[in-house]
C-alpha cells in the first residue's frame, strides 16, 4: 500500500456512497493511470436491471472508450469491494496492471473469499493485488446499506399482513 492508495480508494467510496443513495448495493470504483483518475463508477445493477453492470466492469468500460484503447496494462483499479469472477476475468482480459481493494466479499469475492482466481499464475497476466485499504469503511458501508434494506422489507404492508 501506498500514500496514494487510501486516496484512490476514497474516491472509490464516494462512488460507492452515490450507488447507495440510488439503492444500489454501495460498491464503487475508480481506475487510475499515472496518479489520475481517468473514469470513475458504481454498481448499477438495479437501476440499469442488469446483473452485469458492476463497478468494476464499468470503469474498464468507460476507461476503454475514453482512452480508446483496450489494454490497460497501465492502469491501476481501485474498488470498494473483491471483485466477482466476472470482474476479475473482466481485469485480466483489460491486463490491468494492479487491483485495489478495501472490503472483501465472501460471497462472490474471488481474491480467496469465495474461490481464488488471482492465486494460480496466468499464463499472459498477471495482476498486482493489495487488499485491505479502508476495509473497514467499505464493510460498514455494506453493512449499513443492508440493514436499511432489511428494515425497508420488514415495514411493507404485505409482510406486516403476514
Ligand atoms: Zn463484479
Amino acid at each position: 500500500m501506498n500514500n496514494s492508495d487510501q486516496f484512490f480508494i476514497k474516491c472509490a467510496l464516494k462512488e460507492a456512497k452515490k450507488a447507495a443513495a440510488l439503492g444500489e448495493v454501495p460498491v464503487g470504483a475508480v481506475l487510475v493511470i499515472n496518479q489520475k483518475i481517468i473514469a470513475q463508477a458504481h454498481n448499477q445493477v438495479e437501476s440499469a436491471q442488469d446483473s452485469s453492470a458492476h463497478a468494476e466492469l464499468l470503469v474498464i468500460q468507460k476507461a476503454n472508450q475514453i482512452l480508446n484503447r483496450w489494454r490497460l496494462t497501465d492502469a491501476t483499479l481501485y474498488c470498494t469491494l473483491e471483485p466477482c469472477m466476472m470482474c476479475a476475468g473482466a481485469m485480466i482480459l483489460a491486463r490491468v496492471k494492479r487491483l485495489v481493494y478495501a472490503a472483501p466479499d465472501l460471497r462472490h469475492g474471488v481474491d480467496g473469499s469465495f474461490i481464488s482466481v488471482f492465486e494460480k499464475k496466468h499464463p499472459i497476466h498477471q495482476i498486482e493485488i493489495t487488499r485491505g485499504v479502508c476495509a473497514e469503511e467499505a464493510g460498514q458501508l455494506m453493512k449499513d446499506f443492508f440493514k436499511k434494506v432489511r428494515g425497508e422489507k420488514r415495514c411493507q404492508p404485505t409482510c406486516s399482513m403476514n
